[in-house]
């Protein structure tokens, strides 16, 4: 059956298209876009097209969140392929890329196919996992990537751990280039950052806390931005938190260097001023840092420096999170809060709409290398729907992750994904998911 989305306001920054059209869906794929597209078009009768009316809503290409973590297998306690597809679908995602820290950790193509079956028999969102650089994630010895790309990981990280070794990434950006993967840099000097419990600064010398340097952040990805430009693979920046990163990107991007960059909503939404209350669910690694840093990141998003927004979803279990800030888990969720969050950047004016999707959707596509973050004609048919002026309040409890180290419980958010397709298929529909199989 032919779908067609009729009277909303089409994003696509894919095809530089902002403005009311009608949108034509068939066979999973994106028939036709345009003005007063009618249903029974040539030859076709009414009967065969369901018609969906989107006047005041916004239509954009599936968004894609480029790093989370769903913890299966392994601490299925915290969350699961099914609760958080289920997260995504709710929170306007059609697809996530997962990072490789489970247990058994994503290095080798029985995890790899685990991953994505699960996802498949689930079907609520598209999953691409991240396949990790180094054996159990010890930066010892390079993972079988080629075995993994083969079985369909989109790119390698040992996020959750730095590859401290210079040589043994320069290794891997090298092997990791002959495959056209790209490598995601969780970037931390962990001498530097050892011990610290928060961002180290102000706050914390009051505080009385051990501090994490942005030094320990910028030195890390000073040196990716080296070893890309020495071998000329493609690294992306993960979780991107300071001023003098953002500088360094931007220098880097100036000088043509295949480096890309995520910042996470926190990093543009928290300050560690919000850390005085020891609130253990603000704790997040990278830390949230000054104010300052806050402002520098909004400028990198601006001006184009930092690609893409993602929600590092990070779920942990009640019992890791409610314990002394020292020994609490570092992490917070969040795909179904980053829409809302993001799109305070646009009321801001830091962001128009269009920009916006760039970040949550197109560039992500193109980073990872995938078929998807347009609406041309002939594309998947990989659709989000956002109502802009739908006011609702956070309550962690409604939400579909198995976790609730969410810090923004009773916040008040303009904004959010009303529908989520994939491939033409409705996931995602107001307030429920689609009848799912797993
Ligand atoms: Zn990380």
């Amino acid at each position: 059956m032919k779908t067609l989305l009729t009277g909303a306001r089409i994003i696509d920054p894919s095809q530089d298209l902002d403005g009311i059209r009608d949108l034509l869906i068939d066979e999973g794929r994106i028939a036709e876009i345009g003005q007063d597209l009618k249903p029974g078009g040539a030859g076709n009768s009414n009967m065969n097209v369901r018609v969906i009316d989107l006047k005041g809503l916004i239509v954009t290409p599936g968004l894609i969140d480029i790093h989370t973590h769903f913890r299966d297998p392994g601490f299925e306690y915290k969350e699961t392929v099914e609760t958080g597809s289920a997260a995504a679908a709710a929170g306007g995602f059609s697809a996530v890329a997962c990072m490789a820290n489970t247990d058994p950790c994503n290095d080798n193509r029985a995890v790899t196919n685990y991953m994505i079956q699960k996802a498949k028999a689930c079907g609520l969102a598209r999953l691409y996992p991240v396949g990790a650089i180094s054996i159990g994630l010890k930066g010892e010895k390079m993972a079988e990537y080629a075995d993994m790309k083969a079985a369909g990981i989109v790119a390698i990280s040992d996020d959750g751990r730095p590859v401290m070794n210079s040589r043994f990434m320069r290794m891997a950006l090298e092997y990791a280039q002959s495959l056209d993967l790209p490598v995601i840099s969780h970037a931390e000097d962990t001498d530097l950052t050892a011990g610290g419990l928060m961002h180290e600064g102000k706050v914390s010398t009051e505080l009385g806390l051990p501090g994490i340097p942005a030094i320990g952040e910028e030195v890390m990805i000073a040196r990716d931005i080296l070893l890309s430009a020495y071998t000329g693979a493609a690294v992306h920046i993960a979780h991107v938190s300071t001023r003098g990163a953002v500088a360094l990107l931007r220098n880097a991007k100036a000088g043509n260097i295949r480096v890309t960059a995520e910042t996470a909503p926190h990093y543009f939404t928290l300050s560690d001023e919000l850390l005085r209350e020891f609130d253990t669910r603000l704790k997040v690694n990278p830390p949230l840092r000054s104010a300052d840093d806050v402002l520098a990141i909004k400028e990198g998003l601006r001006d184009g420096t930092i690609d893409a927004i993602a929600s590092d979803h990070a779920p942990h279990a009640d019992t890791e999170k409610a314990l002394e800030f020292e020994y609490a888990l570092s992490g917070m969720i969040g795909l179904e809060t980053s829409l809302a969050l993001s799109l305070r950047l646009v009321k801001e004016g830091c962001l128009t709409l269009s920009q916006l999707v760039s970040k949550m959707s197109t560039n992500p596509a193109k980073i990872l290398g995938l078929p998807l973050g347009t609406l041309r004609p002939g594309a998947i048919a990989d659709i989000t729907v956002i109502d802009p002026d739908r006011h609702w309040n956070v309550d962690s409890q409604q939400f579909h992750s198995k976790s609730r180290n969410c810090p923004y419980e009773n916040w008040p958010m303009q904004g959010k994904a009303v529908m989520t397709f994939v491939g033409g298929e409705i996931k995602y529909n107001g307030s429920s998911l689609a009848d799912h199989d797993c």
